[in-house]
C-alpha cells in the first residue's frame, strides 16, 4: 500500500473530499476558501457526478435536462463562485407553457404581485381544469401554504392522500399538481411524501412570488459544472484525483485515513503495481450517493446507516431529437394529455447553429421507460411531439439519442425522511454531503450544493482545530 503524494504544505489543515459531484465540488471549494489544503478523489474519469455531457457527431448531449428555480440560492452562488453565472438563463418571470393535443396553449405563470396571488390569474383561467376544479385547486393551494415543510410528521403521508382529502380528483392531480411535483421530486404526486411536496410548493410557489422563476444551462453541463468547478478548485489550491475510488474511511492515530483503489487507472506501461493507496486527513467529507456511503464508513457512523438503501432510486430518461428545422419557438413546455411530460429546446447548449433544432423530452419517475429499446422510445416520442407541435409532423429527425439515469435521485416516498443523514457523523471529523442527505429539499442540485457547502465549512473548521492542536 502506498501513500498518495500531495503537493500541499504539511502544516496546513488537510481536508479530503470523496466524490466530485456538485456536493463534493461545493464542499471542496468551501473548505479551500476557509484555508484548508483540499484533496478531492473521484472514482470516475470525470467530475460533475449526476450532471454531465458527451459529444456525438458534433452535438453535445446532456445526460438529462437540469433546471433550477430562483429560490435555489446556494446553487446560484456556486455557479458564481466557479465563474459559470453567465452561462445560464433565468426567466425574468415564471412562465411555463402547457401544451396539449388539440387544446389551446395554456400557461402556469406569475403576474406582478405578492404570493400567492401572483398565480391566481393563470390558475383561474387554466383550461385543463373545470371551473369547479380550479376553485378547488385554489382552496387546496391556500391550505398547502399553511403546511410547515420542517414538520417531520408530514413524512408519514402521501401528497396523493392529502390532495384527495382536499377535493382534488385524479384529473386535477394529472393535469395540474403532477406538472409541478414530477419534475421537482422525480416521484408521482400521488406517491410522494407530503413533506417533500410541501417543501416544493411552500418554498417554490406559495411564499415568495419570484421563487419559482426557472433557470437552465446555455452550455453543456460538463462545461458548466465539472470544467469550471475543476478550474476554480485548482485555482484555490485544491488537488483533484480522478479514477481513484475511496474504499474506506477509518480513524487513525494521526487523524483520519481514506483508503483508495486506483485499479480504474489505466496503466499504459502494462507494469504491475500496487493499486491500493491511503490518504491521511484531519477531516473528510463523504459526498457520494447514499448507496455508496454506507460501505465507505465504519458501521454506525451514521444513524440508520444499514438502512440507507431503503431510500431507493428513481430513474430519469431523456429522449433527444434533432430536427432538420425549427419546430417550436418555445424554450421549453410542459404537456397534458401526452406522455412527453416536459420538452426542452436544447439547440444552443448542444452547440447547433446550422438551422437544426434539438429537443429533449425529459421523463421523470421513468420506471416504465428505463428498459425500453432506444428505437421504440424515439419512434414513440417523435409521434408525441408531432401531436403537440404541428410543425414537427413535417420535419425530419436527423439525429437522436436516449440517455438513461437509473439512479437519478432517491425515491421520495413517505418514511424516507429519517433515513436522510445529517451532515455531522458520529465519527469526529467525518461529514456527509449529497442531495440525499438531510437538506429538507428534494434530491436537487440545490440540495447537493447546500449540503456540500455546510460540510466543507465544518470540515475546514475541524481540520484547522486539529492542526492547531498539533494533530
Ligand atoms: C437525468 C437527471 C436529471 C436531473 N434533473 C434535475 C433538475 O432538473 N434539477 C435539479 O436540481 N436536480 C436534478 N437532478 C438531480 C441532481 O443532478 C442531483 O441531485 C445532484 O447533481 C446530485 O449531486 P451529488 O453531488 O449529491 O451526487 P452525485 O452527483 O451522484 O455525485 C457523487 C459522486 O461521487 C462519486 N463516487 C461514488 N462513489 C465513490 C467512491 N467510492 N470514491 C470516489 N468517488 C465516488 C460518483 O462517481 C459521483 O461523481 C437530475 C439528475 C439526473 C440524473
Amino acid at each position: 500500500m502506498t501513500t498518495t503524494s500531495s503537493s500541499h504544505d504539511s502544516s496546513q489543515p488537510r481536508v479530503v473530499v470523496i466524490g466530485g459531484g456538485l456536493a463534493g465540488l461545493s464542499a471542496a471549494l468551501e473548505a479551500a476558501d476557509h484555508g484548508a489544503a483540499v484533496t478531492l478523489f473521484e472514482r470516475r474519469p470525470r467530475l460533475g457526478g449526476a450532471t454531465w455531457s458527451f459529444e456525438r457527431n458534433g452535438i453535445w448531449f446532456d445526460n438529462g435536462q437540469h433546471v433550477y428555480m430562483r429560490c435555489c440560492t446556494a446553487y446560484q452562488a456556486f455557479l458564481a463562485r466557479i465563474g459559470s453565472a453567465d452561462d445560464v438563463t433565468l426567466q425574468r418571470r415564471l412562465d411555463v407553457p402547457v401544451l396539449a393535443p388539440h387544446v389551446r396553449r395554456a400557461a402556469i405563470k406569475r403576474t406582478i404581485g405578492p404570493a400567492p396571488l401572483h398565480l391566481a390569474p393563470s390558475l383561474l383561467t387554466y383550461p385543463h381544469l373545470s371551473l369547479r376544479q380550479r376553485l378547488a385547486a385554489v382552496r387546496a393551494g391556500l391550505a398547502l401554504r399553511r403546511l410547515d415543510p420542517h414538520d417531520r410528521d408530514l413524512d408519514q403521508a402521501t401528497f396523493g392522500d392529502w390532495l384527495q382529502a382536499h377535493n382534488q380528483d385524479t384529473e386535477a392531480v394529472e393535469s395540474f399538481w403532477n406538472l409541478i411535483v414530477l419534475p421537482t421530486v422525480n416521484v408521482n404526486a400521488a406517491d410522494v411524501s407530503l413533506k417533500l411536496a410541501a417543501r416544493v410548493f411552500v418554498t417554490g410557489l406559495l411564499t415568495e412570488a419570484t421563487a419559482a422563476d426557472i433557470g437552465w444551462a446555455r452550455k453543456p453541463l460538463t462545461a458548466l459544472h465539472a470544467d469550471a468547478g475543476a478550474r476554480a478548485l485548482q485555482a484555490a489550491g485544491g488537488e483533484i484525483h480522478s479514477r481513484l475510488a475511496a474504499t474506506a474511511v477509518r480513524s487513525a492515530s494521526q487523524g483520519l485515513e481514506v483508503h483508495l483503489d486506483g485499479s480504474l487507472r489505466s496503466d499504459v506501461s502494462g507494469a504491475e503495481h500496487d493499486n491500493a493507496q491511503v490518504a491521511t486527513a484531519d477531516a473528510v467529507v463523504v459526498a457520494v450517493p447514499h448507496d455508496a456511503a454506507s460501505d465507505l464508513l465504519p458501521p454506525n457512523t451514521l444513524a440508520n446507516q444499514h438502512q440507507l438503501n431503503d431510500l431507493g432510486i428513481s430513474p430519469i430518461v431523456n429522449v433527444h431529437l434533432v430536427y432538420d428545422r425549427p419546430v417550436t419557438n418555445l424554450d421549453f413546455f410542459a404537456t397534458v394529455g401526452s406522455d412527453a411530460q416536459f420538452v426542452f429546446n436544447r439547440t444552443e447548449s448542444a452547440g447547433i447553429d446550422d438551422g437544426r433544432q434539438c429537443l429533449a423530452v425529459s421523463l421523470s419517475a421513468a420506471e416504465s421507460y428505463i428498459g425500453m429499446p432506444s428505437a421504440d422510445l424515439v419512434t414513440h416520442f417523435k409521434a408525441e411531439i408531432a401531436r403537440l407541435l404541428p410543425a414537427a409532423a413535417d420535419a425530419e429527425v436527423t439525429e437522436s439519442m436516449v440517455t438513461r439515469e437509473r439512479s437519478a435521485t432517491f425515491m421520495g416516498y413517505p418514511g424516507t425522511d429519517p433515513l436522510r443523514a445529517p451532515c455531522e457523523s458520529r465519527l469526529p471529523g467525518v461529514y456527509v454531503a449529497g442531495a440525499w442527505t438531510d437538506t429538507g429539499w428534494p434530491a436537487t442540485m440545490e440540495g447537493a450544493v447546500r449540503s456540500g457547502t455546510t460540510a466543507g465549512r465544518l470540515a475546514a473548521r475541524h481540520a484547522s482545530e486539529s492542526a492547531s492542536l498539533g494533530r
